[in-house]
């Protein structure tokens, strides 16, 4: 049976109901507009529990001013459609002022991480985001919880979070899910013409690249950052955030690749912020 729940109490009651039963809940986190990255999570909290909640929020507090909090695509009925034909159980879609009623004040930050990438573009992206699936974790009691390695940093934020905080839930990481032509799925593409098309596109070749510069051998960051300078800045439209090979644990920078590292980037084309990643792996068997 397929049912949506807009309260958090009732959601808390549901959630403590099914735990009686000794049922198994997994919860996907959202903001909707759901696309294929999504379903894949959603496939894979299926076959790891009994009870399937996916939350759809666009959680304000995450957003810095200026970025697309108002303009972030919402189509709520198509959401829930697709949740139906996924065997979700509960689409869970609590309003604002459900989660941050009048005199809220409580947010959850960590020291390090977000000293890294996406947060150092946006300052306030990742306690917004910290809080929000804390508060979402105490609303669903979930058994797990899947998130998607497209926000790779994001994941490593949860993760040391539900360490930190002793939070009982097991994060499960599932992979990113690419359009036919390589472009990393997101909601935001949606936002793209036609014409920025292969602009968007150039981040997923600028992966391609140091994948084949490191097959080849290479080993220096700087020249496989600076040939992925060069596909990406070839369209007038790109403007890079951040573009970087690091640790796939600390994101702390790495020179020379010696072990899997993490390639991220984040870039504006014309208005729509991108991001991508993939992790290279320098002693990759082929076959
Ligand atoms: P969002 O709705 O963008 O906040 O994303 C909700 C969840 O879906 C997050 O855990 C994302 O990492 C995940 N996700 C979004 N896009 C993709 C994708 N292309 N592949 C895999 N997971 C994704």
């Amino acid at each position: 049976m397929f049912q949506t729940i807009q309260s958090a109490t009732e959601m808390q009651r549901h959630a403590d109901d099914l735990r009686r039963k000794g049922k198994r809940i997994a919860l996907v986190p959202t903001m909707g507009f759901l696309h294929e990255g999504h379903l894949s999570l959603m496939r894979v909290g299926r076959q790891l529990a009994d009870e399937l909640v996916v939350s759809i929020f666009v959680n304000p507090t995450q957003f810095g001013p200026g970025e697309d909090f108002e303009t972030y695509p919402r189509d709520l009925d198509t959401d829930l459609d697709l949740c139906r034909r996924e065997k979700v159980n509960i689409a869970f879609t609590p309003s604002r002022s459900e989660m941050y009623p009048e005199n809220y004040q409580t947010s959850v930050r960590l020291d390090e991480l977000p000293n890294h990438l996406c947060g150092l573009s946006r300052p306030v992206f990742f306690t917004g985001v910290a809080t929000v699936v804390t508060k979402l974790f105490n609303m669903v009691k979930p058994h797990i919880a899947v998130f998607g390695e497209k926000d790779y940093q994001q994941l490593l934020v949860i993760r040391r979070m539900v360490k930190d905080l002793n939070l009982d839930v097991e994060i499960v990481g599932s992979p990113l899910v690419r359009e036919a032509d390589g472009l990393a799925m997101s909601s935001r593409n949606n936002y793209l013409t036609a014409q920025q098309r292969p602009a968007a596109l150039s981040l997923y070749h600028s992966i391609c690249k140091a994948r084949q510069l490191v097959d080849s051998g290479i080993r220096e960051s700087g020249r496989i950052l600076s040939e992925a300078v060069k596909i990406i800045g070839a369209h007038a439209e790109n403007d890079i955030d951040y573009l970087a090979i690091c640790d796939t644990e600390t994101l702390d920078h790495v020179d020379v690749i010696e072990r899997p590292v993490l390639m991220a980037l984040a870039v504006r084309v014309g208005s729509v912020r991108l991001i991508d990643n993939s992790v290279l792996e320098p002693n990759r068997q082929d076959g």
